[in-house]
């Protein structure tokens, strides 16, 4: 049996006074299951986005105490597999989302899941790409909200935080006090609506301190076949220029590529994408094939 911590250990910011609900051991196996970002609030599709209690929204899971994650260090994430629930949601409001003043009223969709499937009301399938939109550590100072997202991860709801993926943070305090939540069982990238499709679910994860990547810019995604970094800004352009400018620095750093060769590798096989444009910080990541550099292959392990 893996350490197990349920939904009724949930929290709603990321914080260094948050209490830890479980130690684990680097390499050690655990289990997080999650509520869906609005606490479960919406059971009906007449349950819409003005009948939420807000206090209670985007909780996380945790928080998870890492022994001997001490700060300034290099802790990576591996998410094993992650577990969906039965169906999931989906929501517009007035005013919410990139086009948010086209929306004349609210509404909420139940999406069932079918197999591989999303079942949109009958009329369109959406391949189900499971993947975490809350995961982060705790600040050092202050509490970030989990809907916000930054430096230490939070709501970055990005589309490559999904099984297969380990994601790295800078710990700020001992045990890095870990979380996520905020499950969608399939996101576009942009997430323009405002919300994925919401589901709650399990994640099975194992974390271990990375001494060699000490400095790495984080946040920073790791998949079998390419890296990318993550950043969280104000404005978009701000978010994209933080997000091109930590690759670069990590190729420079860690791949030993002076810094005009990185900026060229990039230009021609890097990808700069959206995560998300409709939460307090707008998050972009630039991805960067690892088969471009065999010198990436080194980060595995
Ligand atoms: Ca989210
Ligand atoms: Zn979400």
């Amino acid at each position: 049996m893996h350490p197990f911590l349920g939904p009724d250990n949930s929290f709603y910011s990321f914080s260094s006074k948050n209490k830890p609900a479980l130690t684990v051991e680097q390499g050690q196996e655990f289990i997080l299951e999650t509520q869906d970002c609005f606490s479960g609030q919406i059971k009906t599709e007449n349950d819409r986005l003005d009948r939420l209690d807000w206090e209670h929204v985007n909780p996380a899971t945790g928080p998870v105490f890492i022994s001997g994650a001490m700060p300034g260090e290099i802790i990576g994430f591996d998410i094993l597999h992650i577990k969906i629930g039965e169906d999931s949601r989906v929501v517009v409001a007035p005013g919410e989302g990139v086009p948010g003043e086209m929306i004349k009223q609210m509404e909420t969709a139940i999406v069932h899941h079918k197999g591989n499937f999303l079942d949109f009301k009958g009329m369109a399938e959406i391949p189900i790409n499971p993947m975490v939109g809350v995961m982060g550590v705790a600040p050092k100072e202050g509490n970030i909200p989990n809907g916000t997202p930054d430096r230490h991860g939070g709501n970055m709801d990005c589309k490559i935080i999904t099984a297969g993926s380990r994601v790295y943070f800078q710990v700020e305090v001992e045990g890095a006090l870990f979380g996520c939540g905020d499950l969608h069982s399939a996101q576009g990238d942009g997430e323009i609506g405002v919300s994925g499709a919401e589901t709650s679910g399990q994640v099975r994860l194992k974390a271990a301190v990375y001494p060699r990547l000490k400095g790495l810019p984080t946040p920073f995604v790791e998949t079998d076949s390419m890296v990318a970094t993550i950043c969280s800004a104000q404005t978009s352009d701000q978010a994209v220029t933080g997000a091109v400018n930590n690759m670069v620095e990590f190729l420079n750093r860690f791949a030993g590529l002076p810094v005009n060769h990185a900026v060229m590798l990039m230009s021609m096989a890097g990808n700069l994408c959206f995560c998300q444009m409709v939460d307090p910080l707008k998050t972009v990541r630039f991805e960067f094939p690892k088969s471009v550099l065999p010198v990436l292959h080194v980060l595995n392990g």
